[in-house]
């Protein structure tokens, strides 16, 4: 009889508690599977698949002699079953999308017509079942202060024969280059850590964080290494913690890190799982405006021409399309400009968020189902309990990339423009356009709406929506079902009372 580990979206061997549990009960099969259904789904892509091949090559070079098997989950299990007999399956708990928990549905059918135990373990702050947002807080710390998990020193591995890990073109992936793709594997994301806190990336973080021209380096980059668990959230956590504190230690002046600029990377860490719990709550949030009053408001998606011009980078805002096509060619963009992508599609475009947060899922390295799809609805304003925000596309490109570096990077196009026009390319005259060699709409293309007015026309629907019949009362249960309780804003008590006063119910214009 043999313990099977199965590893999902944690692949590592540190701080593993289903491998260092399941090694001291018998012989462990660590197993991973190719689960060709789940990489048809539309929000997958190659970007995906080769980060997760290589941890898993990653992995095996850890030392745990993973068996790979491709197919169908339950169908693998009794195969395997029937040749080694499995006393219990291991794994760490997984909140994925509604793809993911089918299955795991269809394996807790298995497991108990076969008699088969599985023992899921958390491995971030998340909780299963009904939960107490005013305590949650309190929780995620307690989790994250729990000692690491150790593996016993001889691990007694089954010995069974896997599938070769096929290549993203056999699994029917479309191949979209992404040259700057962020590699996979627990070695690379220790190294991205270590040059984080040491080689003082982390110095400029809070400052730096919002502009793409210095976000790529000052923030951690560890996203797609939590969220395919070759590092562990408990062991980021706890060494950022032990990093603030030997700080402390440190006068101010010699400080080679902020401890401030640490605590800001500390919250973040805390708002992962914040997130993910919205989805494990509420899976219906990857498909489901949140409040009732958004549902159908917007329709339009893949195929509508503006869909199609923002997915591909050519709005003719140059800011917008630089970011875009950047993503697209890295696989990363910094949180702003994220929530800048999402409000420009979602409010100015006024598309459907499940189509562009499906693009955007494929573009994300770092695509977390639990983060992603909440994160989604928040910017599009369909949570209804945060402020709404407009991102004015211009605004952010002089604030956020004043010198225009960022834009000629990604939009060759602009490259000769001087001045003012590299944020807006059709306010040159048609001479002093010719003088720099450029045409709007040949050279690069005219804006495909007039953002002003856009932006006034959503703010009309928003405000229509805000006043339909009980949207007060539907937003007072989401935000007692999901809002955070961590800011000094919004106290268990005092949420409560700022709820009842009519919570985000202004707009943030023009940020
Ligand atoms: C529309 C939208 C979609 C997003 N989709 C994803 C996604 O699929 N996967 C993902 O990991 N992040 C997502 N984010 C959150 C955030 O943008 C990224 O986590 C962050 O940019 C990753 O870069 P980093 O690792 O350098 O982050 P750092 O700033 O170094 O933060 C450290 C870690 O904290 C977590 N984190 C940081 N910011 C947030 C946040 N705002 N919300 C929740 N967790 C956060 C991440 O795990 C991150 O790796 C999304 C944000 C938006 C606005």
């Amino acid at each position: 009889m043999i313990e099977l580990v199965w590893f999902k979206r944690d692949l590592r061997a540190a701080d593993h508690a289903p491998l260092a549990m399941a090694a001291k009960s018998g012989p462990v099969l660590p197993l991973a599977v190719v689960e060709s259904d789940y990489w048809k789904l539309p929000e997958t892509s190659s970007r995906h698949y080769l980060f997760w091949r290589e941890s898993i090559d990653d992995l095996r070079r850890q030392g745990v002699p993973l068996c790979v098997r491709i197919g169908e989950v339950t169908a693998i299990l009794k195969a395997l079953h029937d040749s080694h007999g499995i006393r219990r399956i291991w794994s760490h708990e997984e909140t994925g999308n509604a793809w993911t928990y089918e299955r795991d549905k269809s394996v807790t059918r298995w497991c108990r017509e076969n008699s088969v135990g599985w023992k899921q373990i958390r491995q971030f702050g998340v909780l299963r079942g009904p939960t107490d947002r005013d305590r949650w807080a309190k929780q995620w710390e307690a989790f994250m202060a729990e000692p690491l998990a150790k593996l016993p020193d001889n691990i007694t591995y089954a010995d069974t024969t896997g599938d070769q890990l096929p290549s993203h073109e056999g699994l029917g992936l479309t191949y979209a280059p992404c040259p700057q793709r962020q590699r996979g594997g627990r070695t690379e994301g220790l190294a991205l850590f270590e040059s984080f806190l040491s080689s003082g990336r982390a110095r400029h973080y809070q400052r730096a964080m919002s502009s793409p021209t210095s976000a790529a380096e000052a923030c951690s980059r560890l996203s797609p290494h939590l969220a395919y668990g070759t590092l562990s959230m408990r062991e980021v956590v706890q060494r950022a913690y032990s990093e603030v504190s030997a700080l402390k230690a440190v006068p101010p002046d010699h400080q080679p890190i902020p401890p401030r600029g640490l605590n800001a990377f500390i919250a973040r860490l805390h708002w992962h799982c914040h997130f993910i719990q919205k989805l494990e709550s509420e899976p219906e949030t990857e498909w489901r405006d949140l409040h009732p009053a958004f549902r159908d408001a917007r329709t339009q998606g893949f195929g509508d021409p503006l869909f199609e011009a923002w997915a591909n980078g050519n709005t003719g805002f140059p800011f917008v399309d630089a970011c875009m096509r950047s993503l697209i060619a890295t696989g990363w963009i910094n949180f702003r400009m994220r929530a800048m992508l999402v409000a420009f599609a979602s409010y100015h475009l006024w598309l459907d968020w499940r189509a562009t947060g499906t693009r955007l899922a494929q573009l994300f390295t770092d695509y977390e189902p639990g983060i992603h799809w909440p994160q989604v609805q928040m910017q599009s304003g369909s949570t209804a309990i945060n402020t709404p925000r407009l991102y004015n596309p211009v605004k952010q490109s002089h604030d956020q990339d004043p010198d225009g570096i960022f834009i000629k990077q990604w939009v060759p196009e602009l490259s000769k423009l001087k001045g003012r026009a590299v944020h807006e390319p059709w306010t040159l005259s048609p001479l002093e356009a010719r003088e720099q060699g450029f045409i709007l709409d040949e050279s690069y293309p005219a804006p495909i709406i007039d953002h002003e007015a856009a932006a006034r026309a959503a703010r009309e629907r928003l405000t229509r929506i805000r006043a339909s019949d009980g949207f007060y009362q539907h937003q007072r249960a989401i935000y007692l079902k999901h809002g955070s309780r961590k800011s000094s804003r919004h106290t268990p008590k005092q949420g409560r009372a700022w709820v009842k006063k009519k919570p985000a119910n202004q707009l943030e214009l023009d940020l």
